[in-house]
């Protein structure tokens, strides 16, 4: 009888454990390459049960590469709105291009052709690669830091180069040289569900008996990491401003957050600020120039949190008379407020809409 080292014994109860677990996930039916990298694309930083609908409609507006790369970008990031990192979007319009114009539409099936897709990581590149193409490339994820870190008890802090390089090694020696992607959908399974960030389910885990943190009871300690993420905070006032049947928008075009998207015109202030304080500021003198009469209707304040950055937000509504000759500057678009569904906006601009 073949005599299991517990690397092969690990990975064998992950596969088994996922065959009884595993999610019923809609790309999980497929191996199709250009599929299975829409599915990775919408699931970074998002919950399985929000990205779901946002791919499926995907793949039935966008069925293979050549529809993505011939879109509008608008139009995709119209349909990606509400999903958030929208670079992950325009990336992902960029690499269908690159697809159709270096590779004659169809998708690389080698690992260096795939890393070298606009937008698509080491991670992204080995879980198509092992999906669709059964190479053996590990992915590393969050939930593959987390697991390993805790199965080996791996002191060295994981968002360091040598803990990603430990966590790397030990995740490719695990990896089934068969069936690769069923392995890393496992071990990511197995993350989510099972070893998870706080109260991991350690009393049922088929691992327990391999796990080093659960052996000296410090299973709560790992991942160690080495520094705290530092959160910016920004204060945005934003103008919903009502002229007759009109509203006002701008597109966002620095390199910052929500690049490309649409949003009501934004006065940032270094804190918070009041109606009046605002009032006060050069960029508000320059939206509604002096003769301008305004009256705000009401306010909203929404926080809104990205990962490295806590937006503190007002919305006022404010009206301008229908007659009154309301010029503001150049980049201000006006449009019919019937048509803001249109635009493409960031979630946060969402949550305000939903609320009114
Ligand atoms: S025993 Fe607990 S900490 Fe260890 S792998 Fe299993 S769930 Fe994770």
């Amino acid at each position: 009888m073949e005599q299991k080292t517990d690397q092969t014994d690990i990975t064998s109860r992950l596969l088994s454990w996922y065959n009884e677990h595993k999610r019923d996930l809609p790309w999980r039916a497929t191996e199709d390459p250009y599929l299975v990298w829409l599915s990775e694309v919408i699931l970074q930083q998002t919950r399985v049960a929000q990205g779901w609908n946002y791919y499926l409609r995907f793949v039935d507006r966008f069925p293979d590469v050549q529809s993505l790369a011939e879109a509008e970008e608008e139009e995709v990031l119209k349909l990606w709105q509400g999903l958030g990192y929208y670079t992950r979007a325009r990336n992902l319009h960029a690499a269908a291009k690159q697809i159709l114009h270096n590779f004659h539409g169809t998708f690389p099936s080698e690992y260096t052709h795939i890393l070298s897709l606009k937008g698509v990581g080491k991670y992204t590149a080995a879980a198509i690669s092992s999906i669709a193409f059964r190479a053996p490339y590990a992915v590393v994820d969050g939930n593959v830091f987390r697991v390993l870190s805790r199965l080996f008890a791996i002191e060295t802090p994981i968002d360091t180069t040598g803990g990603k390089k430990i966590i790397s090694e030990l995740a490719q020696s695990l990896i089934h040289p068969v069936q690769p992607g069923t392995y890393n959908q496992a071990i990511m399974d197995f993350g989510s569900l099972v070893c998870t960030p706080s109260q991991p389910k350690c009393a049922d885990c088929p691992l327990q008996v391999y796990c080093k943190a659960y052996d000296i009871k410090k299973v709560s300690l790992f991942p160690v990491t080495s520094r705290k993420v530092i959160i910016r905070k920004r204060y945005f006032n934003y103008f919903h401003i009502i002229q007759g049947s009109h509203t006002f928008i701008q597109k966002r075009n620095e390199s910052d957050i929500w690049k490309n998207l649409y949003e009501f015109p934004l006065v940032e202030t270094t804190g918070a600020a009041d109606f009046l304080q605002l009032s006060q500021t050069d960029e508000f003198k320059h939206l509604f120039p002096e003769g301008i009469t305004l009256s705000v209707d009401h306010c909203h304040t929404v926080k809104h949190q990205l990962t490295h950055q806590a937006i503190h937000t007002t919305f006022y509504k404010v009206e301008v008379d229908a007659g009154s000759n309301f010029n503001p500057p150049e980049w201000i678009i006006r449009i019919e407020e019937k048509d803001l569904a249109d635009y493409p906006v960031s979630r946060l601009t969402e949550k305000y809409l939903e609320l009114i």
